[in-house]
């Protein structure tokens, strides 16, 4: 299986315009690498329009789980599959520090993307009080056994691995101890995809799949840099 690089443009950049830039020219230095490259922009750019066909595939930063009706602001599977949308992030520590989604949240979200046949990037990950406590394994242990309960079909699941304390702080997690925490994930959940996130730039992205043996990255503020993001593609090959 190929690995999955993925880019998490949170919520940037603020137009049409600059979106189909970076995007365009993330497609054209992705092409005929052999990597999976994956774009995660704002909702309102998902549509293929903005996206063209092949090369990149389209994700989603979020989705609800019920299937329609009154739930002012969110957005629905079929939605997404409308838009030919193939994967959802689910469970981003931004998403639980400031809309309070808890695992059981995540867990109802994660049931609706897989049964609607959509892929999951499936985050989990310390914050640094946790980390400082030795309560890593706990607090993984805890988010996926609730995050993925009842879940039995796995075939679309990949499990991204996020210590908090180093989103977006640059201060990304040793090598040594990535590979701790994906081989730990992979001895609770079996034989998905296990990838890593935070602060990821193309000086340190080859050594998480060659030597932490991550199964692809998810990349945030450098996603938006194409020629950078293009690098941390090309280290994943
Ligand atoms: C993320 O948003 O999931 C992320 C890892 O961000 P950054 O690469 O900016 O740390």
């Amino acid at each position: 299986m190929k690995n999955l690089i993925v880019a998490n443009w949170k919520m940037n950049p603020n137009s049409q315009k600059e979106a189909k830039e970076i995007f365009d020219a993330i497609r054209e230095g992705s092409r005929g690498l052999d990597v999976e490259v994956i774009v995660c922009p704002p909702a309102v750019y998902l549509y293929a329009s903005i996206f063209g066909e092949g090369v990149v595939s389209m994700g989603a930063q979020n989705v609800y789980f019920e299937d329609k009706g009154a739930f002012t602001g969110e957005i629905s599977v079929e939605m997404l599959k409308d838009l030919k949308v193939e994967y959802i992030i689910i469970g981003h520590s931004e998403r639980r520090k400031y809309f309070g989604e808890t695992d059981e949240i995540i867990n109802k979200k994660i049931k609706k993307a897989l049964e609607a046949g959509l892929k999951v990037i499936f985050c989990v990950g310390e914050t640094q009080e946790e980390h400082d406590a030795g309560k890593k394994n706990e607090v993984l242990e805890k988010q996926i056994k609730i995050g993925l309960d009842g879940i039995t079909d796995l075939a679309n699941l990949n499990v991204a691995y996020e210590p908090v304390w180093a989103i977006g702080t640059g201060n990304n997690c040793g090598v040594e101890e990535t590979k701790e925490s994906l081989d730990f994930i992979r001895t609770l959940i079996g034989q998905v995809r296990v990838l890593y996130g935070g602060s990821v730039k193309s000086d340190n992205s080859g050594e998480y799949i060659k030597e932490a043996g991550a199964n692809g990255l998810l990349v945030g503020g450098a996603s938006l840099i194409a020629e950078e993001f293009i690098k941390i593609v090309k280290s994943a090959e």
